[in-house]
């Protein structure tokens, strides 16, 4: 009997680890056409986490020397410059705007979000939409700090159509500039906000469910990985809210090297 109940135990863990992992990886193809649905009455509010999976390889556009990388000197206007009006990868085709990133050149706090959706889009400022506005609160209501006071910005920098997750060549691309952006503001901590940025930054795939509230490490700086926003706004769970507070604080607190 004890080894009858061993082995259900042990079946029971493994099924809840393997629909914790399709929860985590499947739930956008699970939820497709409700995804693609909410999606175009708000365009921003993208579901999360996304199956991007990153390519760490060096950008093709270094091929053509149009890329270059950034060191200790660089600033914002100089990356900001060095992107042009970036023509470098198939996004460009359907924007309207270059979104390069908003607030503090000099932040102690950065976020790094996955791709302008429609309202960034049209305003050319990152997490202005839905999920921006629960991103802004989580900041301003939650940490008690303007959001001016912190460097957002995404991993790609203008829209995916139909806010599809940006391909890996696409953000391999554009990645140089988010480096760029990193080592001009040389903030004290980045927060990874879900699945893409996460494994952008780590350069491996992640689990962010599973990885979300560990400190990772980005070229010496202390990352902290938590759920996308849009993620929360259609996970609105006491659970998945707490998690993401917990994160923020985390973060704000080692920041400002009280942890
Ligand atoms: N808005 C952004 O700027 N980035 C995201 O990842 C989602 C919404």
């Amino acid at each position: 009997m004890g080894e009858l109940n061993a082995e259900l135990g042990a079946a029971l863990a493994s099924a809840r680890a393997w629909l914790e992992e399709f929860a985590e990886e499947g739930i956008e193809r699970a939820q497709a056409p409700t995804a693609r649905a909410a999606e175009s009455a708000e365009p921003e509010s993208r579901a999360e986490p996304r199956v991007a999976t990153p390519s760490p390889a060096a950008p093709t556009a270094d091929l053509f020397g149009e890329t270059p990388a950034f060191g200790e000197d660089a600033n914002l206007d100089s990356v900001r410059e060095a992107l042009g009006e970036c023509t470098r990868c198939r996004l460009s085709e359907g924007r309207s705007r270059i979104v390069f990133g908003d607030g503090n050149p000099e932040a102690e706090l950065m976020f790094v979000g996955e791709g302008p959706g429609a309202e960034e889009d049209r305003r050319g400022l990152p997490f202005v939409g839905r999920a921006g506005e629960l991103l802004t609160a989580m900041i301003e209501k939650g940490l008690g700090i303007p959001r001016a006071d912190v460097y957002i910005c995404n991993i790609v920098k203008c829209r995916p159509p139909e806010n599809r997750t940006p391909l890996a060549d696409e953000v391999a691309t554009c990645q140089p500039f988010l480096d760029g952006q990193i080592a001009a503001v040389k903030p004290r901590v980045i927060v990874a906000l879900g699945k893409p940025a996460t494994s952008l930054l780590l350069g491996r795939d992640v689990a962010i469910t599973r990885l979300r509230g560990s400190w990772q490490d980005y070229r010496g700086i202390p990352v902290m990985p938590t759920l996308h926003p849009a993620y929360v706004l259609r996970q609105y769970t006491d659970a998945n809210r707490r998690a993401v507070w917990d994160d923020l604080r985390a973060a704000l607190a080692r920041a400002r090297g009280e942890a």
